[in-house]
């Protein structure tokens, strides 16, 4: 875009407000970061850090800057992950200044600056895209309040997730300070999402005229009842959120939502052989809008966000530090074949690896290089589903906290080969009871079944439930060994157990079909 629009709110391409030069300016960044990780040299980062200069000449809190910040936010993160790299202080206080000023009713001459925007622009009052919320426009943006005193996670789920996500980069990067600042503000709205906004899959974002969340507890199945948008980005946005909590709090709360949204929201999102993907992930098909694949869209934002989390998976494993001379903290958090490296002085490393078949199985060996005088404190999450777990060869007096085992290092090192078995029984699990969601879910693990249509052409009405004592569609109660306790990490999630009452062997069950 033109330096010049940056500069006059004259402009009339000028628009903070909707369109996404800044977030596409994000990715750009992320993007001259992997190049500069991969090839080890500058031909993407030196014009990248250029044009981030422009930025910090133009945005910021002096009177002859522009008090403005993106309607879609991600070049926040990008700015962080960026300032990791070069430690330039500048490139912190711009993402920073971005964060605290999102939300200022008085930005510009005593106005809210997408009201000060609309204005320069010559557009009516009132006169608002279709998709932005009646009552408070920028809610869409999540800039509707300041972030501290935003009570519930509203409006666009992307934007929201990613937003958050820099608000947690920032209170890693920037401590105490930060901290103080949002971290309750990062615990309200993680715990409204995923308490009250998100589908049993991990889906975010009901409502699909701003693709974005709706009240607590509005969560439809499919696009004909009126919601489950679900865009395979949000989930995406989720799991970075998730891993950014994680690297501020050890809460298996985080690992758990994470590991939920990765196989059931995220990985949905593309077909097996790579080549057809979902934008939205409804949980119940229609005539009116069939739950399929397809090879591109028009707006093209999931596929390649797809194929770049999958980049990233590695990073997710487990989080790790040297906390002292010859002390190394692992936590794992997620179960794969794996292996992770860590230098601990000289040529001397400490190596973990995990081998597994889960999803599908639950148990996963590990094996332990250390040098003799290193203390390696490992801690394996055990997830909220689980109802067991055992140790081979077994740990007596084991340590638990918030549902992390911890392994003192004596232990590791005498038994630096060791399995962890989790049983993954069936289980049925239904939305909270406040949905009105006359459905179950057949769940094993962190994996929450479906059935399609296209494996099933005998149904002609997707599973859809079309009458609460059909007779004609029901199934016989299921006998499954239902766990008692709801997944306290997905309070979406309820075992059969706690709304018993809701099926008999004459109701219907909808399986939760993508
Ligand atoms: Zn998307």
């Amino acid at each position: 875009m033109s330096c010049q629009s940056f500069h006059s709110l004259d402009c009339v391409c000028y628009s903070l407000t909707g369109i996404k030069h800044r977030y596409n300016c994000g990715h750009l960044i992320e993007a001259a970061l992997a190049h500069h990780a991969c090839f080890h040299n500058n031909d993407l980062l030196e014009p990248i850090l250029k044009y981030v200069d422009l930025l910090i000449r133009t945005f910021g809190p002096g009177e002859e800057l522009i008090h403005g910040y993106p309607g879609h936010p991600e070049i926040e993160l990008a700015l962080l992950r960026l300032y990791r790299l070069t430690q330039d202080k500048r490139h912190l206080q711009l993402a920073s200044y971005f964060l605290s000023e999102r939300g200022n009713p008085k930005s510009v001459a005593g106005k809210h600056f997408y009201t000060a925007e609309k204005e320069a622009r010559g557009e009516r009052e009132g006169e608002w895209p279709v998709y932005f919320p009646r009552d408070n426009p920028f809610r869409y943006q999540q800039a509707h309040l300041p972030i501290t005193e935003q009570p519930t996670i509203e409006g666009h789920s992307v934007r929201a997730t990613y937003l958050l996500t820099a608000v947690a980069d920032l209170c890693s990067l920037d401590s105490e300070e930060a901290k103080a600042t949002y971290l309750d503000s990062l615990h309200r709205l993680w715990s409204n999402m995923i308490g009250k906004k998100m589908y049993l899959t991990g889906g975010i974002g009901a409502i699909e005229q701003y693709e974005g969340f709706g009240i607590d507890y509005f969560l439809p199945q499919s696009a004909n009842e009126g919601g489950c948008y679900a865009e395979t980005c949000a989930a995406i946005g989720v799991v970075l959120l998730a891993e950014r909590l994680l690297q501020l709090e050890r809460k298996a709360e985080y690992a758990d939502i994470m590991e939920l949204c990765l196989y059931n929201a995220v990985l949905t999102g593309m077909s097996h052989d790579g080549k057809a993907f979902t934008y939205t992930n409804q949980l119940g098909s229609s005539n009116a809008e069939l739950s399929e694949r397809k090879d591109w869209f028009k707006c093209a934002c999931c596929p390649p966000n797809v194929s770049r989390l999958v980049g990233y998976l590695g990073g997710f494993v487990w989080t790790h530090r040297n906390s002292a001379r010859n002390v190394v903290e692992i936590d794992v958090h997620l179960y794969t074949t794996a292996i992770l490296t860590i230098p601990v002085g000289g040529d001397s490393q400490v190596t973990v690896r995990q081998e597994t078949d889960w999803p599908n199985d639950g148990k996963v060996t590990f094996t332990v290089e250390a040098p003799p005088v290193v203390d390696v404190n490992l801690r394996f999450r055990i997830p909220a589903w689980a109802s067991d777990w055992k140790m081979d060869p077994a740990l007596d007096g084991a340590v638990v906290e918030d549902r992390y085992v911890a392994l003192p290092p004596y232990w590791v090192r005498r038994n630096p080969n060791f399995m962890l078995d989790i049983p993954m029984p069936s289980r049925l699990i239904a939305p909270h009871p406040y949905t009105n969601q006359p459905v179950a879910a057949v769940a094993r693990g962190p994996l929450v079944y479906c059935v399609e249509d296209a494996d099933n052409i005998w149904v002609d009405d997707h599973f859809k439930v079309s009458s609460p004592n059909s007779p004609s569609c029901g199934v016989p109660e299921m006998d499954a060994d239902i766990p008692r306790s709801p997944s306290s990490s997905t309070p979406l999630q309820y075992s059969k157990k706690s709304s018993e009452q809701m099926f008999s062997k004459t109701r219907s069950l909808s399986v939760s079909a993508q």
